[in-house]
């Protein structure tokens, strides 16, 4: 964030037609709730604390796609956590969302890092390559999981990749929002699927 760079809210939305013009490459973050979600975007945006990334928990409060833009170079949306018995308006707005947002570069789905794939996040996957959409897994809470534990759950994870995926990018990242870990190298490839950050050689 910086003069001529702002990182701000710009609406939220319950339905697709509520969305922001689809005006510039857009990245999605989805996951269960509790996994890390807000604090992850929280730490995306360190450079910008002013920015006020809504946490919406309470039950039965109505669950909202929320429209970041950073600059004038891509937007970041933060899809409401899901659950077991997600409603079915909940269900429908993610789904018209992932197949019909056309400015969507890449999908973001979260994982827990302690406890590894649960039974939603397969169902999230399943949704994924039914819509043939790339996406990205992002390990969170890397911090409090133990060396030996992050390892089990990262190679189950890149076995599971392989074996059943299509549209998963194979590098799994690996963050920490409390010790900020793998948060920097993040933001890089944010800035890259959305086409702000080209490869270079080393010289
Ligand atoms: P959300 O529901 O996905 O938005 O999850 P939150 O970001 O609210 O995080 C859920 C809980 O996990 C909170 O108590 C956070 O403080 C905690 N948490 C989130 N990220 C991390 C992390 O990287 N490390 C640790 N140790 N705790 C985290």
């Amino acid at each position: 964030s910086g003069r001529g760079h702002h990182i701000e809210y710009v609406s939220s939305a319950v339905r697709m037609e509520h969305a922001p013009p689809p005006a510039l490459p857009e990245v999605c973050f989805i996951g269960r709730s509790n996994v890390g979600k807000s604090s992850l975007i929280r730490a995306l945006f360190s450079l910008a604390p002013e920015v006020e990334v809504r946490v919406s928990k309470t039950p039965g409060h109505t669950k909202k796609m929320n429209f970041f833009k950073v600059g004038k170079y891509f937007t970041l949306v933060d899809m409401p956590g899901y659950g077991y018995r997600a409603p079915q308006d909940f269900v429908e707005m993610v789904e018209a969302y992932l197949q019909e947002r056309h400015n969507l570069k890449r999908t973001f789905l979260l994982v827990d890092g302690v406890v590894g794939l649960q039974k939603t996040d397969h169902i999230a996957v399943e949704m994924l390559e039914e819509f043939g959409i790339p996406y990205v897994m992002v390990l969170t809470k890397i911090d409090r999981a133990s060396r030996g534990l992050l390892l089990k759950n990262v190679l189950e994870i890149q076995e599971f990749v392989k074996e059943n995926t299509q549209g998963c990018f194979p590098q799994l990242f690996l963050v920490s929002s409390v010790e900020f870990s793998g948060v920097h190298l993040l933001r890089c490839f944010v800035a890259h699927v959305t086409g702000n950050l080209p490869t270079v050689e080393a010289c």
